[in-house]
């Protein structure tokens, strides 16, 4: 992040850099368990794995205190409209992270006429985390994923 050093305690960096490693220590998860996925995103923030190490403790029971969906489970026709209402109610900048084989693509549940194939037919998707279920590990790699995503943006419009 930073790009020059001159002189003790004199840095540089660009706007960028500083905005985006602020926003990747600070992304707050929304709680959206839908199904047995759930339980491994709840393990991701309990004691053994504690993804407080990574900036992402802080999961919000509202959309708008939140940046970050975590869509865990099994996304049924009926449910659609709702997660997309909760998705419109959080602020920008927001991402979601798709967990799981059923919120992938349907994964056991693909031919059920009640299921969606895929949560990104409802909702923009950053990051895929394939699994049935996921380990909380592999939800904490997805999330360090996002978070390389987020250092790649850029946080002013340039025209
Ligand atoms: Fe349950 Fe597997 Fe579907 Fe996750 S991917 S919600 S563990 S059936």
């Amino acid at each position: 992040m930073i790009e020059g050093v001159f002189n003790e305690g004199f840095a540089t960096t660009s706007y960028d850099s500083v905005v985006n490693w602020a926003k990747t220590g600070s992304i707050w998860p929304m709680t959206f368990g839908l199904a047995c996925c759930a339980v491994e995103m709840m393990h991701a923030a309990a004691a053994r794995y504690d993804i407080s190490r990574f900036g992402s403790e802080v999961f919000r029971a509202s959309p708008r205190q939140s940046d970050l969906m975590i869509v865990a489970g099994t996304l049924c026709n009926k449910m659609a409209p709702a997660l997309r209402k909760v998705y419109d109610q959080m602020s920008e900048p927001r991402w979601v992270i798709s967990m799981g084989s059923c919120a992938n693509g349907g994964g056991y549940y693909h031919y059920s006429y009640s299921v969606v194939r895929g949560c990104d037919r409802v909702v923009p998707v950053d990051v895929y985390v394939p699994g049935c279920p996921p380990t909380a590990e592999a939800l904490i790699y997805g999330i360090l994923q996002l978070q390389q995503k987020i250092r790649r943006t850029e946080t002013i419009a340039r025209v």
